[in-house]
């Protein structure tokens, strides 16, 4: 009886143990299978509905749905960074006004924070903007493509990432969620926090930038299986070469690097908020499904997202954090800042 106990504990402790060391360290699938396009679009229903008003900066909307993002991270018990007193990095009025001579009031960037558990003082960041541009004439402007998608992604990110850490596979590096707010009235949010930044601008290893990943444009009418990759390589060869190879392993997706010619008369590297990483030459890449007919107009609604290419995306994101985070030499910075 006794011995047959034992040999049973052994049995189980055994297979235990080897059942917790079949999950690799270096193998993200199991935790980007957390992102799915139901909890996306469950998310992004609230964050572009009408009650937001169109998150216009340092509205009610907009706090509103900063709220909303704070209460999602509660929720996963991920907390604010470590160095800050809130979920709130906030922006005074005069920051927001100085460029453009507009009148906006105060508003805030929202971060929330996962520490790393081997080099924790390495920090990679994760942004999206999430404010939009309001209400004109009367109608509510939701900008689920610009950036709601780019904003549910974060919160999706950061789950699936708190997920691994319970699971014993938490993040080596830390990082940095961060919701940036006065995208459209400038790049405010992400000007404001490269100015300000809460872990050293020397310690950053790099931006992932995600704006507007949830439609797709006419150049890619048959499919929505693409997404643009834009600065991966202006700063870190490593960047890019992570980029591509996490994509060909974990997402297939087809890259499109047509917007990272320099040359590209969009000039989209300069329009969102990873340049403001990358100008204190920090790498920083861009993801980006295009410009649509609804772009900055009243009809980009959470119902025209097609959720299945935002989950992909947004797996794409997590799968080049995970490999930036995780590996065991930061990635270079080879190319000078231009
Ligand atoms: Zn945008």
């Amino acid at each position: 009886m006794k011995k047959a106990l034992i040999l049973l504990l052994f049995i189980t402790t055994t297979s235990s143990f080897a059942q917790k060391s079949m999950v690799n360290n270096d193998d993200p699938t199991e935790f980007m299978n957390t992102i799915t396009a139901d909890k996306l679009k469950t998310k992004l229903y609230i964050v572009a509905s009408d009650e937001m008003e169109g998150r216009e900066t340092g509205s009610k909307g907009q706090k509103k749905a900063g709220n909303y993002l704070i209460d999602q991270y509660k929720k996963s018990k991920i907390s604010y960074p470590k160095g800050a007193t809130s979920y709130y990095q906030p922006i005074p009025a005069a920051f927001l006004n100085a460029k453009r001579n507009e009148n906006l009031p105060d508003s805030e960037n929202i971060w929330a924070y996962i520490e790393g558990s081997e080099k924790p003082d390495e920090v990679l960041v994760i942004s999206a903007h999430y404010d939009h541009v309001g209400i004109k004439n009367g109608e509510i402007y939701n900008g689920a493509d610009d950036d709601g998608s780019g904003t549910v992604a974060i919160l999706q990110i950061a789950e699936a990432f708190q997920k691994a850490k319970k699971a014993g596979h938490g993040p080596k590096r830390s990082i940095l969620f961060l919701h940036v707010t006065g995208e459209e009235h400038g790049l405010h949010g992400s000007r404001f926090y490269s100015q300000n930044p809460l872990f050293p601008i020397a310690n950053t290893i790099a931006d992932i930038n995600i704006d507007m990943i949830g439609r797709r444009d006419v150049e890619h009418a048959n499919s929505n299986n693409y997404v643009y990759v834009i600065g991966a390589d202006r700063l870190s060869s490593d960047l890019h070469n992570i980029t591509v190879a996490q994509n060909d392993k974990y997402t297939k997706l087809d890259l499109d690097f047509k917007f990272n010619d320099p040359k590209d008369p969009n000039h989209f590297y300069e329009r969102s908020d990873h340049y403001n990483f990358a100008k204190f030459g920090i790498p920083a890449v861009f993801l980006f499904n295009g410009v649509h007919e609804d772009y900055h107009g009243k009809g980009d609604e959470p119902e025209k997202i097609e959720y299945d290419a935002l989950a992909k995306r947004t797996q794409l994101a997590f799968v080049i954090a995970w490999d930036l985070v995780n590996r065991p030499e930061r990635i270079v910075v080879d190319k000078p800042i231009k």
